[in-house]
């Protein structure tokens, strides 16, 4: 099993290149060699929905995407991460079914959350409603009528497939300890998906409420401390949130940088850019693109509103073929605030308006920045919005999750500016001064980057200039000494 490394990793479904994992091992090697030293397979267990996430049980792969043995493999080419959900299983597993089956004589019957055991007498009343950290408009809560006849109420936070379990209950511990450590024997670095819903406490948002959700993460290491896997904490909030896990030492996403890149090659300044890539996370893995949309709530703060509203016109104005089709834009309620836009629904490439020499920047600058990239499949291949599949009335995520054949994947290959994205992809991936020193500079001028990497005698500084998106990098041979353009 490879460890971790400071390589770029690849995020795919188990299905998205090709049909299944062997399938997605062989056009790795084949057609990227040298392009990922990392690989997150998204959630690849049987599933009842959300691609994955309504995960039925952990003790299999499944079968239509390989085996374990398929994983293994994998791991032994690439550092691999996995998604484990602290927050919910599906309700087709074996612990929900058996609580639905048994009631009150289920083991498992305190894994679930009910909503009117959770409150205290009287309440939830409008105040406790308001500061709830929601996901959709109704409650947070689904009725199911269990086999001895009676109603019961259980807090469902994502989709009707998804049903939330208590961090805190016995029955809960056994499933993690039981089922992390299967995924332990077989990848080195885990995600835990959407933990910050797994703090739930009467009268707060039950989103990272501290000091709880510090617990939980801890129990959630626990099962993972005799292996030594590492752990990547997943949280769409404002990037505070993740500067103070960085603080405790947590591996975290840089969702911020999607937004402020895109704010940046829209309107020509870097300032806003460079300010964060001077504060950010060192131990980080940076993203432009991910399965989920592009992080809007991530950036407040880093970005005016008049800024966020700058991207955001922009890619609405991209979106217009694609509108008819959007039941529900990214919304979010937070605490006692109306609902706000959550996350942009658009490819990044789309995003910048299929502009090769803007999105090519893009990445560059990802590279350049501090923290692992991470490169979405459809970042991978320049891919464009799948309006198809919002016509075909799948969800609004679904513009971004195209699945390409053979043929679709050679046709991308063709373009030159993706060669030229993954000859840089290798040269961040082997060039040694990436593991060293960073320094960021303006040179002068408002649409100016340069961000420079040394380590001993290997140096780097890549120059850009966000209004013409010209760009050069320039490296110190380290066998000579000599300084040269890539
Ligand atoms: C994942 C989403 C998923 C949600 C519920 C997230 O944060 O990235 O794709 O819908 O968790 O599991």
């Amino acid at each position: 099993m490879k460890k971790p490394e400071n390589k770029i990793m690849l995020i795919a479904y188990a299905d998205s290149i090709g049909k299944n994992l062997r399938d997605l091992d062989r056009i790795l090697s084949e057609k990227f060699p040298g392009l990922f030293g990392g690989l997150h397979v998204l959630p690849f267990y049987p599933s009842s929905g959300d691609r994955g996430f309504a995960v039925i049980d952990y003790d299999t792969v499944d079968p239509s995407f390989g085996t374990w043995e398929d994983i293994d493999h994998l791991a032994d080419q690439y550092y691999m991460m996995a998604d484990f959900m602290l927050n919910h299983v599906s309700i087709r597993s074996r612990e929900f079914r058996d609580y639905m089956e048994k009631g009150d004589e289920s083991a498992y019957r305190d894994m679930f959350i009910d909503w009117d055991k959770f409150w205290p007498p009287g309440r939830p009343n409008r105040e406790d409603m308001d500061v709830l950290y929601r996901r959709k408009e109704r409650g947070p809560y689904l009725t199911f009528t269990r086999r001895d006849g009676k109603q019961v109420r259980l807090w469902n936070t994502f989709f009707e497939e998804q049903i939330d379990i208590d961090p805190r209950s016995e029955a809960t511990r056994d499933y993690y300890e039981r089922n992390l450590k299967r995924i332990a024997s077989h990848v080195p670095l885990i995600r835990f998906d959407a933990f910050a819903y797994a703090s739930k406490r009467p009268g707060t948002s039950c989103f990272f409420v501290e000091p709880d959700i510090w617990d939980v993460l801890e129990i959630g290491m626990e099962p993972l401390r005799e292996s030594g896997t590492e752990i990547l904490p997943e949280i769409h909030e404002n990037y505070t949130i993740q500067m103070k896990m960085a603080e405790k030492g947590y591996w975290v996403y840089d969702f911020a940088l999607p937004m402020l890149l895109l704010h940046g090659l829209k309107s020509g300044r870097t300032d806003r850019l460079i300010h964060w890539l001077n504060i950010c996370p060192r131990k980080q893995f940076t993203t432009l693109d991910t399965h989920d949309g592009i992080g809007v709530v991530d950036v407040a703060g880093l970005l005016s509103a008049e800024e966020i509203d700058l991207v955001r016109t922009d890619v609405d104005r991209i979106l217009s073929d694609a509108k008819p089709y959007i039941k529900f834009p990214g919304m979010i309620k937070t605490s006692g605030k109306k609902a706000q836009l959550y996350q942009l629904g658009c490819t990044y490439y789309s995003a910048l308006d299929c502009n090769d020499d803007a999105y090519l920047l893009a990445r560059i600058v990802q590279f350049f920045a501090p923290g692992i990239p991470q490169v979405y499949y459809v970042g991978l291949l320049a891919g464009k919005n799948d309006v198809e599949a919002l016509k075909r009335g799948e969800e609004l995520r679904s513009i971004n999750r195209h699945t390409f054949s053979e043929e679709e994947i050679d046709k991308a290959l063709e373009s030159p500016m993706l060669q030229r994205m993954y000859e840089i992809m290798r040269f961040r991936n082997s060039y040694p001064a990436f593991g060293g020193e960073i320094s960021i500079g303006h040179c002068g001028k408002g649409g100016a980057l340069s961000i420079t990497w040394t380590k001993e005698g290997a140096q780097t500084t890549l120059t850009a200039d966000f209004c013409t998106k010209r760009y050069s990098i320039r490296y110190r041979d380290t066998r000579t000494g000599e300084w040269r353009t890539l």
